[in-house]
């Protein structure tokens, strides 16, 4: 099985999220795109504190009933902060023989050095990095060996920032994620606050 590995906060989860993981799911023949919402993200101060168990829901709504996605508590079940690597090695003995993919934006590429064995982490996984508009970290080669594809997905303009800050200020966010997840941040007023 070729299996996708896309981790986020996913404060809330969006399109930029979503469109982009259906066209390298599609581009890269990939079985099932394994979404993980972090617990405690290592290298993000999480805005407002929203509690990992409204983010997995959100994440988990907006793929309900989807073909080739699901949602992983890995992350969130685990006491530390979330390495990738320590993700990486579960998802290898959760699925056994499978490929795996690690999917990651561009702005998360630039500091990928940073992370916990990134050496190691390279040589477990494919790498495919998703283009993001006004990041250009194409020379920012990260360390180790391992494949690194770039793929040549649509910019998409979204950030979980910018719509917490939309929903603060009473701007629409409407067609920027999906409905279902929407309601649900609306009625639980998370970004109210
Ligand atoms: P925030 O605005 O709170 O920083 P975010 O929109 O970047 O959040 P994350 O959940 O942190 O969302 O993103 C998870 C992964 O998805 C990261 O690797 C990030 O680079 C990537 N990503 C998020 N939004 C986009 C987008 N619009 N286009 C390409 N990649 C994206």
């Amino acid at each position: 099985m070729k299996l996708g590995i896309f981790g986020g906060t996913f404060n809330p989860i969006h399109y930029g999220h979503l469109i982009n993981a259906e066209f390298i799911r599609s581009e890269f023949a990939l079985d099932m795109i394994m979404l993980v919402p972090a617990r405690r993200p290592v290298h993000k101060e999480l805005d407002g504190e929203v509690p990992s168990r409204d983010r997995y829901r959100m994440a988990r709504l907006a793929v309900r009933g989807v073909r080739g996605y699901d949602v992983s508590r890995i992350e969130i079940d685990r006491d530390e902060p979330s390495y990738t690597i320590t993700t990486v090695r579960s998802l290898m003995s959760l699925y056994p023989g499978s490929e795996l993919f690690l999917i990651i934006g561009e702005d998360s590429l630039a500091e990928m050095d940073s992370w916990r064995e990134p050496g190691r982490l390279r040589e477990l996984v494919n790498l495919i990095v998703m283009r993001r508009p006004g990041v250009d970290a194409r020379r920012a080669a990260p360390a180790g060996d391992g494949s690194v594809a770039w793929a040549d997905n649509p910019l998409i303009d979204i950030s979980s920032s910018a719509i917490r800050e939309r929903i603060r200020s009473g701007k629409s966010v409407r067609y920027m994620l999906p409905d279902r997840v929407l309601h649900y941040a609306l009625k639980k007023g998370i970004y109210a606050r």
